[in-house]
């Protein structure tokens, strides 16, 4: 039986989306029977006719709509290519994402999407700590384009949160531009601090602006299995697909994903800059997508192990997962309703300071020590004297950010290997 390569169920029967990242969006037929889709390793692409080349710009350069059963047709590897696409609809299924759009990397995704939603004399409130590259966009590079950022920390708390807003709703009105864009990181790196979606976007909807700001979220951290930040109110999503989806520390790649009136602006963007990725990286992120559930589920449940055992420990402590114990009980009651499952990247704060963090560092044996998370081996990291050293001693104390802090990113080996790695280098302090 020839299967439609875009039916999404089996009859009455709903596929899941593990399922469809085997075979969904791809043709074998249109590729010599070959069950795997070949790599499309091709700058440009030959049209059928000149006819063919007219009406596929005319779609590429917004001269007239697309037809409902029209496809955009190949034209080019900067606008797209077949190994873009598959991976892109398989993508967009995890999120239940109108569209999705790949990028050569998080920041190439995080910086074209930015620069598609704002213009001169915007405002953009972004919330802190954010991923270091994140932070210098928004802090040094947007500025100098005449969009004023906000950032807000203690964002824990919505009602900061919700004020931080609307003042810069007020701020954006003053300058003659508008509010463009609420971005949020959550859980936030390395405390894995969480911001309520929902209400974010209920502060966004309260606001007397005409074309009401898109609420962006960096989903890089517990997404796609653990967190569906569509599902709570957010218009577009941003990942780093170097971490889970890509899985294996072995490529750099990012993604967009989102309403398609979005994604159209961030697509012109994206061929415009010429942040799109190769077909190689993205023919490898479809082969990690096949088994990105079975990697999650695994290194959650390695964590969750290490978590437990961790938290009554000797030498730790406080122990910092996604709404875990030792969180608040607000922080708790958005775990609950927002997230899924906690991940596998937390953070634990050892008895004493930054020498006897680096103690544990250096004793550790399986734990490899970089930064970086969500590929399968485990990483461990000092957020204080790497990833957040440009962070002010103010800024760490009120982020929790201290030299006792070492981030862990679990992969997925034994977990009795990993906890007895974590164990003797715990006991070298
Ligand atoms: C790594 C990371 C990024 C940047 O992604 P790159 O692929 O390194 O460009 C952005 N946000 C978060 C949360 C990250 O962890």
């Amino acid at each position: 039986m020839t299967r439609d390569h875009r039916a999404r169920s089996l009859g009455a029967h709903a596929l899941a989306p593990e399922t469809l990242m085997m075979g969904y969006g791809y043709d074998p037929a249109l590729s010599e029977g070959s069950i795997k889709p070949p790599i499309f390793q091709t700058s440009t692409f030959v049209f059928r006719s000149a006819e063919d080349g007219k009406r596929f710009f005319e779609v590429a350069y917004g001269l007239r709509e697309k037809d409902p059963e029209e496809a955009l047709g190949l034209i080019y590897s900067r606008i797209n290519n077949p190994n873009l696409e598959i991976l892109e609809d398989r993508l967009a299924i995890w999120d239940g994402a109108d569209k999705a759009l790949v990028f050569s990397s998080g920041m190439a995704a995080i910086s074209t999407t930015l620069l598609a939603l704002s213009r001169p004399n915007d405002v953009v409130v972004y919330t802190a700590p954010a991923y270091g590259g994140t932070e210098y966009l928004f802090d040094r590079i947007l500025p100098r384009m005449g969009v004023a950022t906000v950032s807000v920390s203690d964002c824990g708390d919505a009602e900061v949160l919700d004020q931080t807003i609307r003042a810069a709703a007020a701020q954006a009105k003053a300058r003659g531009g508008r509010l463009a864009a609420v971005y949020v990181e959550t859980p936030a790196n390395p405390t894995n601090q969480l911001i309520d979606l929902r209400a974010a976007a209920d502060s966004i909807r309260a606001l007397d602006q005409a074309e009401a700001p898109p609420l962006v979220v960096d989903n890089t951290f517990l997404g796609p299995l653990w967190q569906k930040p569509l599902d709570h109110g957010a218009d577009l999503i941003l990942y780093s697909l170097t971490k889970y989806v890509g899985g294996h520390s072995d490529l750099i790649a990012g993604a967009c994903l989102g309403r398609a009136d979005l994604m159209a602006r961030v697509a012109e963007m994206r061929t415009i800059c010429g942040t799109i990725t190769d077909p190689h990286t993205a023919w490898l992120l479809t082969r990690s997508l096949e088994t990105l559930h079975i990697r999650m589920e695994r290194s959650q449940a390695n964590a969750a192990e290490l978590v437990r055992r961790l938290r009554g420990h000797p030498k730790v402590e406080a122990v910092l997962d996604a709404g875990g114990a030792e969180s608040s009980p607000a922080q708790q009651a958005v775990f609950a309703r927002q997230c899924l499952g906690a991940g596998s990247t937390f953070s634990i704060r050892l008895k004493g300071g930054e020498a006897e963090a680096f103690r544990m560092l250096n004793a550790l044996g399986l734990f490899k020590l970089a930064v970086s998370l969500g590929g399968t081996e485990s990483l461990a990291s000092h957020p204080s004297s790497t990833t957040h050293s440009d962070y002010s001693p103010e800024a760490k104390a009120r982020c929790g950010i201290g030299d006792n802090l070492v981030r862990l990113s679990v992969g997925i080996e034994n977990v009795e290997d990993l906890y007895a790695d974590l164990d003797q280098a715990l006991g070298a302090i």
